[in-house]
């Protein structure tokens, strides 16, 4: 099966977070089991100065776009076993973000959808037989492929499918300037069509055109379907129930291994992890100057610091915590300032016990995911989430609010039964959270038998993209044999 991702990143090239990790292994993993996973993004300045002896010219083009008429080039590079495919144009792509600002991203998305339906086919000598959208970027493509292509009887057979990994992202514009910049007929501009309450809605127009949409765990999937979740889509999206499935993130479990990882100071699996997690402890300590010799456990939490990801309920709490469990406590993390601000004065006011890194650093993260007892995401809603799954791998066991992919990943502390991978709560509150924690850390402090076990069920989950990529797969081929049928 011949399957194209379009997506507006793809890690290592050009990523801001789990888009971009979810393009990189998906398709790789649907390789492996055989069959013809390729990838198109645009071309951005940074992966045209990082690997320009990669790139390999295929062909260019002048595309309309509005009242312009650009410039389209098409290029191909090849990471891994994935051929991936770029859109070149300078002005557009030419800068050094991937997002720009909000009006000028519509239109730069807007070329880069109408310039990948182009290349589709002989241009780039690959026919998917289903096109694999993601997020609002990529979500008018079903509209303009119907529109513009297979009313012509151009590419009549091509399957779409939307994944959301993000519902709060969702490209709005005025109709006039969709309708310039898209050249879509006036009767897809109605609240049937592309239309939500009298705006152009890019993500809206996916849920209704696309063939099948697909959200990132089963519980999300059911979440959206809700006021609180829906981000004001839940009513289009119920209605398109029938189309809609949860399939859950994997990570890359190459590159998430404690075993082989070399950013941490020891080594480690299930085997020998209690030695291994108390010197990468011990070392993480001593770089953040914690004086304290005593065991304490350690909490940590490695975020982008913005209100998704329960920051208040944890600042709500953070002083009974911290003095209730004598814990100590590090957050990596950057984003809203005001969070910062409020993480760096907890750390100040507590500064045996808390440190605050505020910034970017993928091998600091994984040294803490390495060095830390508990890993805490209290998320007011998670799509998903990878960073609680890292935690597990790491033998960190993740505090989590249960929603979303927390809920499908961590299975909650059963104390009656033995069960359970790491520790959770149900509701948005702060008690919670604390409740919980307390819990963890008592358990941590008095019976090593219970987490122990709690650690090693968490290390030894499934977490591989296979597992993914196989569901995708069943999906895809359940389109094409409703294709077949049609015929
Ligand atoms: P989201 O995609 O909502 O940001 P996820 O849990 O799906 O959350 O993915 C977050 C990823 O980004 C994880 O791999 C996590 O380790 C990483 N990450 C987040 N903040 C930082 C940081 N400050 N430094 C290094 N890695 C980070």
């Amino acid at each position: 099966m011949k399957i194209l991702f379009v997506s507006s990143e793809m890690s290592p090239l050009a990523h801001t977070g789990g888009l971009g990790e979810v393009i990189a292994a998906l398709p790789n993993a649907l390789r492996e089991i055989g069959h013809d996973a390729r990838i198109i993004i645009p071309l951005y300045r940074q992966i045209k100065l990082e690997y320009e002896d990669k790139l390999e010219f295929m062909r260019w083009a002048m595309i309309r776009i509005g009242w312009r008429t650009m410039y389209s080039g098409l290029f191909r590079m090849q990471i891994g076993d994935v051929p991936v495919y770029l859109i070149d144009n300078e002005f557009y792509f030419g800068h050094d973000a991937i997002y720009l600002d909000y009006s000028f991203d519509i239109e730069r998305f807007s070329f880069f959808q109408r310039a990948v339906l182009e290349v589709l086919g002989e241009p780039m000598g690959f026919e998917p037989d289903i096109l694999h959208l993601n997020d609002w970027q990529t979500a008018m493509i079903p509209v303009l492929l119907e529109s513009h292509y297979k009313n012509n009887g151009y590419h009549s057979s091509m399957k779409t499918v939307l994944t959301i990994h993000n519902l709060k992202y969702q490209g709005i514009h005025g109709r006039e300037r969709i309708q310039d910049l898209l050249e879509l007929p006036q009767y897809y501009f109605s609240e049937a069509g592309v239309l939500k309450d009298g705006v152009a809605n890019f993500l809206k127009s996916g849920i209704m055109y696309s063939d099948r949409i697909t959200t990132v765990s089963p519980t999300y999937a059911e979440e959206i379907l809700t006021d609180y979740f829906g981000e004001g889509l839940n009513g289009i999206l119920a209605a398109q129930r029938w189309k809609l499935v949860g399939i859950l993130n994997g990570i890359d479990t190459e590159v998430y291994d404690p075993s082989r990882d070399p950013a941490l100071p020891m080594n480690y699996d299930v085997t020998n992890w209690l030695t291994g997690k108390a010197f990468c402890k011990k070392t993480l300590k001593q770089d953040l100057g914690f004086s304290s010799k005593e065991d304490r456990p350690l909490l940590a939490m490695i975020t982008r610091l913005t209100n998704q990801k329960g920051l208040d309920l944890l600042l709500r709490v953070g002083d009974e915590l911290l003095t209730s469990t004598k814990a100590h406590l590090v957050v990596l993390g950057t984003g809203d300032d005001h969070y910062e601000y409020q993480i760096r004065e907890l750390a100040s006011r507590y500064p045996r016990q808390v440190r605050a890194l505020i910034e970017f650093d993928a091998i600091r993260a994984r040294q803490i995911y390495a060095a830390s007892d508990l890993f805490l995401m209290p998320s007011l809603f998670e799509p998903c989430g990878l960073s609680q799954m890292i935690a597990m791998r790491y033998g960190s066991l993740p505090i989590v609010r249960q929603t979303g992919g927390l809920a499908d990943t961590v299975q909650a502390y059963n104390r009656y039964e033995g069960t359970g991978n790491g520790f959770g709560f149900l509701n948005i509150n702060a008690h919670e959270l604390l409740y919980t924690t307390k819990n963890a850390v008592a358990i941590y402090n008095k019976e090593p038998v219970a987490w122990a076990n709690l650690v090693e069920s968490a290390m030894t989950g499934n977490y591989s993209w296979l597992n993914s990529a196989r569901e995708y797969l069943a999906l895809y081929e359940e389109l094409l044999a409703v294709e077949r049928k049609e015929k």
